[in-house]
């Protein structure tokens, strides 16, 4: 048969999985050596070894992956993609051993990103997520989630949807919209975080539900999430939050343990949310309830490793447990400014004591699976979109071994090559 793109002669072909992996299972490969694949438009029809590939099918672009690694396009599930301005003083201040007040004296902290980006327009957003979105594309990421968040109230909130919503229409980053109004308590609620959460919950998440109807109405509903942490959302308001939103159809993410264990896990669980993230000081009750539900962990490195600590996500327990474990990068300009899923995944395998093959299937199909997309992303196998990225390494393994370098070599989304 004639196809629009064949991928041939692969040193490693690794497929994965059709749906997500849990527990135990987690780092199914499913390699094909010398393998081949087909492309018909946006899907993969046939995979296989090369001289099968060859001798069924024909394209006029050929790709030679001979020597090299091919997989599913990483998929990022976790990123705070849209903000302005960056944070490097603050960075600098607290590498030198500066306190929280001292940062937030020097005007750091997360209120002077939602200042910038309150003060900015949809197209300013846009351009500053540009080049972002373009470094986490060539490093191999070709679906993402995106986060709202720097706004703290409706109308920057709702631009930042709208440039989120943008630049996925820009391609060729296929970005996953979240509405995270709840990332924090603004400045001007500081002594009344309930006052803030009765606002979330009784005109910012409604008048969301009506936006998206107004302008989106083909596209699903976005995420909602919600901070849950000391300082931020506390466990009741981080509940009345999240209950609103599954009122109201949305389905839910949360922030939950990343510096203390409130339950936030196992709240998240019992409402049905499809991601709970960060997972660091995650209490043994709430592990045992992620693994019997169908909610994915979503594990952060970056963060800690951003932050110089030392406490990472259990992912052995989790795991253990038989929970679904995936990898993002948290991309954001506080605490994690990076792009790349590989340096994830060569953190991982280092903090979280996972394979590389562990780790690529969390940022794989699991990755997917945390964004509601594993039924279309993640995998290799017939039918899916053909979104594939090709490695100048001679096998997986090189993957989580190597870091601080490129190793993608080819970025190849909805069939076409486009890196
Ligand atoms: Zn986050």
């Amino acid at each position: 048969m004639m196809m629009d793109l064949i991928v041939h002669s692969a040193a490693q072909l690794l497929i994965l999985t059709h749906r997500p992996q849990r527990g135990s299972t987690l780092g199914q490969l499913n390699i094909i050596e010398d393998g081949a694949l087909a492309v018909s438009g946006e899907n993969i029809i046939e995979v296989g070894p090369t001289p099968e590939i060859l001798g069924k099918h024909k394209s006029e672009i050929l790709i030679d992956a001979s020597d090299r690694v091919v997989l599913p396009g990483l998929v990022d599930p976790h990123t705070h993609l849209v903000w302005i301005g960056d944070r490097s003083a603050e960075f600098d201040l607290r590498i030198a051993g500066g306190s929280y007040v001292e940062i937030m004296a020097a005007g750091g902290g997360i209120v002077s990103t939602v200042r910038k980006t309150r003060a900015a327009s949809v197209e300013e957003m846009v351009n500053e997520a540009i080049p972002k979105a373009h470094r986490m594309l060539i490093h191999g990421t070709t679906t993402a989630e995106a986060k709202t968040g720097y706004g703290l109230e409706t109308p920057t909130e709702l631009r930042m949807l709208e440039a989120i919503l943008r630049l996925d229409d820009a391609g060729p980053l296929d970005l996953v919209p979240t509405f995270l109004g709840a990332h924090a308590i603004p400045e001007e609620y500081s002594a009344d975080a309930q006052a803030y959460t009765d606002l979330v919950v009784q005109e910012m998440i409604p008048d969301v539900k009506d936006w998206w109807e107004k302008n989106y109405s083909h596209h699903p509903l976005p995420f909602v999430d919600v901070f849950c942490e000391n300082g931020a959302f506390d466990l009741a308001q981080s509940k009345q939050i999240l209950q609103r939103a599954v009122e109201l159809g949305f389905p839910t993410k949360i922030h939950a343990d990343e510096f203390n264990g409130l339950g936030g896990t196992g709240m998240a669980v019992e409402l049905g949310a499809i991601s709970a993230d960060h997972l660091v000081q995650t209490p043994a009750e709430d592990i045992i309830a992620l693994g019997k539900s169908e909610t994915v962990a979503v594990s952060l490195p970056a963060t800690p490793f951003g932050l110089a600590e030392s406490d990472y996500t259990p992912a052995k327990r989790i795991l253990e447990a038989g929970g679904y474990l995936a990898l993002a990068t948290d991309l954001n300009p506080g605490t994690a400014w990076c792009e790349s899923m590989q340096f994830v995944i060569a953190l991982a395998c280092r903090y979280l004591k996972i394979t590389p093959a562990q780790a690529i299937a969390a940022s794989t199909i699991n990755a997917a699976a945390a964004i509601k997309r594993d039924s279309t992303l993640g995998s290799l196998t017939p039918g899916k979109q053909a979104d594939l990225i090709i490695l100048d390494v001679p096998n997986y393994k090189h993957l989580g071994y190597r870091f601080g370098t490129n190793l993608v070599s080819t970025v190849v989304k909805r069939g076409k090559v486009v890196h």
